[in-house]
């Protein structure tokens, strides 16, 4: 597909028709609406398809996606067509011209009401940094590693959306060479650049979704940050893992990626042939996403991890968080884990990028390790579209305030 909209300014934005994302929108004294972006203008959907008389129309006049992602592919299907039609056909101008609002003028909010929060590690190249930095002496990764998609259950009710703020958290900590806890601010704020998934066709407890199912069962993509105490996490993790040192605050985008805007993306992944993985973990054909990531600190491209050395994909995350009968909700957000490439300059966190606070780098003409107050992170991502150029998926951004 090369077709462009007319949408002035849509062509090359990263938001023309081959991208189409989904977000919730509010302005001032009025309820809060389903949008999708095309250039740097929202589309409210809830008038549009009012006034063209879509028998889903009742889906997109509300606060959340929910609905909608629950009404599965069929209907996420016939929206993008519909909305494609709409943005690329001179006559429909009339019709939604009225509807479109600059980005800059509406307010974006949660994008949708958050089930449960699943995080994983599905990096092999983060989780080596991390094992070679906390176990010195031992293999970078746990035996475990190469046969499951490590994670663990997040906070859904910390889940934020870009531009929230956030506050410094404080907590317990212990250094190795201290000997008692101390109470207090993080010294050790960091940030975790991730892709988040979310299911929009609810499972049957019981029922397991395999990796065949993925696109039945996800609506599609979010940008996420996944603020991390390390000082905390540090000395909370063992032996049941993150806690508190995580659930202060998860942010991701305001726009959600339909999984059909990334139809180009798929690539294979790095390979796991050593060890092959049990039979619920196959996949057949290409299960990585070519997604490149950008995380900007305080204005400066600080690394660009790719997606694509991820060594576990999102349908293997989703055909193990469900291979016990566990089943999965609409709203369901799970993490891909920090994505760091094999260089030094792919790292997806602070931790990494400053190898434990050890090797600080440069930022903003200084030097670096931590998050202090006041600075600000972005989160980028783009991606292949299916019309030969590339689509710019939603950011992620977020400033630290002072502890309170
Ligand atoms: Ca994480």
């Amino acid at each position: 597909m090369t077709a462009h909209s007319w949408v002035e300014g849509a062509a090359g934005s990263g938001f023309d028709v081959d991208h189409l994302p989904y977000g919730v929108f509010a302005r001032s004294g009025e309820r809060p609406r389903v949008a999708v972006r095309i250039g740097d203008q929202v589309l409210d959907l809830s008038v549009v398809a009012a006034a063209d008389m879509v028998d889903t129309h009742a889906l997109f006049d509300q606060s959340t996606l929910n609905p909608f992602m629950a009404a599965g592919p069929a209907v996420w299907e016939s929206t993008r067509t519909w909305v494609t039609g709409l943005l690329t056909d001179q006559t429909e101008r009339d019709l939604v011209e009225p509807a479109l609002a600059p980005v800059d003028s509406v307010t974006m909010l949660l994008p949708f009401e958050v089930g449960d929060y699943v995080d994983f590690y599905a990096s092999e190249h983060h989780a080596s940094n991390v094992g070679r930095m906390f176990r010195p002496d031992a293999e970078p990764l746990l035996p475990n590693w190469k046969h499951l998609p490590v994670g663990y259950h997040g906070r859904s009710g910390t889940v934020v959306v870009s531009g929230t703020d956030v506050v410094r958290p404080c907590g317990q900590r212990k250094a190795p060479t201290e000997d008692e806890p101390t109470y207090g601010p993080s010294q050790r704020l960091d940030i975790e650049a991730e892709l988040g998934f979310v299911v929009g066709v609810p499972s049957a407890m019981g029922d397991r979704v395999a990796t065949a199912d993925f696109a039945r069962h996800t609506f599609g993509v979010v940008g996420l940050n996944d603020w991390s105490a390390r000082d905390i996490q540090a000395w909370e993790y063992v032996p049941l893992g993150p806690f508190l040192g995580k659930s202060f605050a998860t942010s991701i985008s305001a726009w959600v990626t339909p999984l059909a805007a990334l139809d180009a993306a798929w690539t294979d992944l790095p390979g796991q042939d050593d060890p092959e993985v049990l039979d619920y973990l196959r996949v057949d054909g290409p299960a990585g996403l070519d997604i490149e990531v950008e995380v900007v600190l305080e204005g400066e491209v600080v690394a660009r991890p790719p997606y694509r050395t991820m060594y576990w994909s999102p349908a293997q995350m989703l055909a193990h968080t469900t291979v016990n009968g566990a089943s999965v909700r609409t709203g369901d957000l799970w993490g891909s884990g920090t994505v760091s490439g094999p260089e030094r300059d792919q790292r997806g966190s602070l931790l990494e990028l400053s190898w434990g606070g050890k090797e600080p780098f440069t930022a903003g003409g200084r030097e670096r390790t931590f998050l202090e107050d006041g600075d600000e992170v972005v989160l980028r991502y783009s991606a292949p579209g299916t019309g030969g150029g590339r689509i710019t998926l939603g950011e992620v951004t977020g400033r630290i305030l002072p502890a309170r």
